[in-house]
């Protein structure tokens, strides 16, 4: 059997997604970017193929994307997080939904791409010169509330009342902010629920960008906090699709590409 690796250097996380030839999602790994990309990402895919008992030649195509991709000198190919979330986004909601805009948060950047009927990218926005509608700008008020990024949505929904406005737009700004709502007495839960409704207006002024169509996708790790999804879903006035394991799309739509690049390149040699 061949097998197919995606690998999603991301600035926070190195994603990876093994498929088969059937394009069956036969494992994933998530690890610490930290600060050698390289070294971390080849370890993770070789703990990885240990783990599913694949033999190193029954890998027969691998392909890169996020950030570190560059660095990332086994892959066969490499590719832009645009297209590999495109094609990660189409795979994973397959039969499910019909997918016109993904948004994307991440740890250092947001995206909001447009996508056509046939799932070709049409158009594309992105921050990534600031943290605030990010998943740093989580992390950094999670740290300061003294909870984990994973309890913010457990937060979220014990909020009562309005969520709290929190005006500032730069992640250092929000902390003496937050800092200073502590000292008024609000509670976390309150303050969580008015961060992610500011990440919320954030995310949705870039999606504006490229034009807000159904179906409405997001994936990125901060897609995994409920409180975030509830926020950017109210703001919208729309229900968004969340797929099973939003933080591995990106790493498993360049699995897909890498199955594609490797049958695209085996037919051309059968017709030489
Ligand atoms: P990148 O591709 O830029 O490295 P990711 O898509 O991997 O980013 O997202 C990383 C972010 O996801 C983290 O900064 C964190 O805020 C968020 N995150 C990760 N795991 C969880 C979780 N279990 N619950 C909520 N948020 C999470």
């Amino acid at each position: 059997m061949n097998y197919f690796a995606g690998i999603d250097i991301g600035s926070t996380a190195i994603k990876i997604a093994i498929i088969d030839e059937n394009r069956k999602l036969i494992g994933h790994k998530i690890n610490a970017s930290g600060s050698m990309f390289y070294k971390y990402a080849k370890e993770a895919l070789e703990t990885l193929l240990d783990n599913l008992s694949i033999k190193k030649d029954e890998l027969a195509y691998t392909v890169a994307t996020g950030y570190g991709r560059k660095l990332f000198k086994e892959a066969n190919e490499k590719i832009s997080e645009i297209t590999a979330n495109a094609i990660g986004a189409k795979e994973a909601a397959k039969e499910k939904c019909n997918i016109k805009t993904i948004i994307n948060i991440g740890g250092q950047d947001s995206k909001a791409i447009s996508l056509d009927s046939e799932g070709n990218v049409v158009n594309f926005a992105m921050n990534d010169r600031c943290a605030a509608g990010t998943g740093k700008f989580l992390d950094v008020v999670a740290m300061n509330l003294e909870i984990g990024v994973d309890e913010l949505g457990n937060y979220h929904f014990k909020s009562k009342g309005a969520p709290l406005s929190i005006n500032s737009t730069c992640a250092v700004f929000a902390e003496s902010e937050i800092i200073g709502l502590l000292g008024n007495n609000h509670s976390i839960e309150d303050i969580v629920a008015g961060v992610h409704y500011s990440i919320a207006k954030r995310i949705i002024k870039l999606v504006k960008r490229v034009g807000i169509k159904d179906d409405i996708y997001f994936d990125g790790g901060p897609a995994l906090n409920e409180g975030l999804v509830n926020a950017i879903e109210n703001e919208l006035g729309k229900e968004i699709f969340i797929p099973e394991n939003p933080q591995i799309t990106t790493a498993l739509g360049a699995a897909v590409l890498a199955n594609e690049s490797y049958e695209y390149f085996k037919k051309s040699e059968s017709q030489r």
